[in-house]
């Protein structure tokens, strides 16, 4: 809990997103203590130490900071795509869905969505997809993968999964793109490690700002020649920063401190899952919650009435579809929060009368 409710005078426990964290103490010490540099001459030493780590975490050559997860996956489609070529993605896909428009608007590529089950797809379904070589068509050039899938419900890919659609991509003559936002619950929940995953793409992105708890950053990871190149269009989109030492030292200090805690998270999630599937009108099977993001649906299309019907008693979620809300655990959501919150939203749901 930390935030205070105005209305109900109780204090309100926030499950709109993890991307609501705020930095620590530790956090706040570590951002002070920064030695900064001007990044876009190549001369923060704080940047550089992050890029080497996220680098090394990946498996990868070399790594980039940047200033979103948007900006992160979008470079990487600007740099491994030309106008006029296709992508294939899920057909929930943030990168599709929740970033502006941004391939069309940055990159000129389409999207070409494959129906997953809750974010995932098969090598098949990439089989399937791919354009036979023909003046009609655009080239099929890219194919990403987003790993934990934010609208399957923080779903995870196994490393099966994502090694039947990379060597497919492989064997087509196709790049492939991680969107691993929230990579490190994946690697929580399966033990499969961030290296071990990344090792099937071409390049990565992951994101320190949702559950790690930085207030800003993502990063851009792949070979040395494909980093290099994408420095171009992080500067040509914006995202050419001066002494970002201070955010690098965050997401340094989340790296280290804020990751192996994901398991409470995902702990917390199970636990909001359970208490949520008894309640009337309310369908979620718990065995789908996988990490720190419980999606359910709400008989009747009456999310956003059990959205406003919580507020009333300092409980946050966000309605994702007119039958459809979305919770997520993060770094201050305790047990005990959610079980407060289970017994807040007992009260006004079902609505009485
Ligand atoms: C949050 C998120 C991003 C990046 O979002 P930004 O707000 O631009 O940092 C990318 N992919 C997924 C799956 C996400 O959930």
């Amino acid at each position: 809990m930390n935030q205070t409710g105005p209305s109900s005078g109780l204090e309100v426990i926030d499950l709109r997103s993890d991307t609501l964290t705020k930095p620590t103490t530790g956090m706040r010490a570590a951002i002070a203590a920064a030695e900064v540099g001007d990044d876009v001459f190549g001369e923060d030493p704080t940047v550089q130490r992050l890029e080497k780590r996220v680098a090394e975490i990946l498996g990868k050559e070399a790594a980039m900071f940047v200033p979103s997860g948007s900006m992160s996956n979008q470079v990487a489609i600007r740099t491994h795509t030309q106008p006029g070529d296709e992508i294939l993605v899920d057909e929930t896909a943030h990168v599709a869905l929740y970033e502006a428009g941004a391939p069309a608007a940055l990159s000129g590529v389409m999207c070409h969505y494959l129906r997953g089950d809750r974010g995932r797809f098969t090598g098949a379904d990439v089989r399937a997809a791919i354009r036979p070589a023909n003046v009609h068509f655009p080239p099929t050039r890219l194919v990403v993968v987003e790993n934990t899938s934010n609208r399957g419900g923080g779903s995870v890919w196994t490393l099966d999964q994502v090694r039947d659609v990379a060597q497919t991509a492989r064997e087509l003559g196709l790049r492939l793109h991680m969107d691993g936002a929230r990579l490190w619950n994946a690697c929580v929940a399966t033990g499969v490690s961030e290296a071990e995953y990344a090792a099937e793409f071409d390049s990565v992105s992951v994101c320190f700002s949702k559950g790690l708890g930085a207030p800003v950053g993502s990063a851009l990871a792949g070979s040395a020649g494909f980093i290099a190149r994408a420095r171009r269009f992080r500067k040509m989109f914006g995202g050419g920063m001066r002494q970002a030492g201070i955010l690098a030292a965050a997401a340094l200090y989340a790296l280290e401190h804020h990751r192996s805690r994901l398991k409470e998270d995902h702990a917390n999630a199970a636990l909001l899952a359970r208490g949520l599937a008894g309640l009337p009108g309310i369908h979620l099977d718990p065995a789908t919650v996988e990490t720190n993001i419980v999606i359910f649906d709400v008989a009747g299309d009456h999310a956003a009435r059990f959205v406003e019907r919580l507020e009333t008693v300092g409980v946050r979620m966000l309605a994702v579809g007119p039958g459809r809300v979305r919770a997520v655990t993060h770094l201050h959501i305790s047990e005990a929060d959610i079980q407060e919150a289970l017994e807040r939203i007992r009260r006004v749901w079902p609505p009485q009368g």
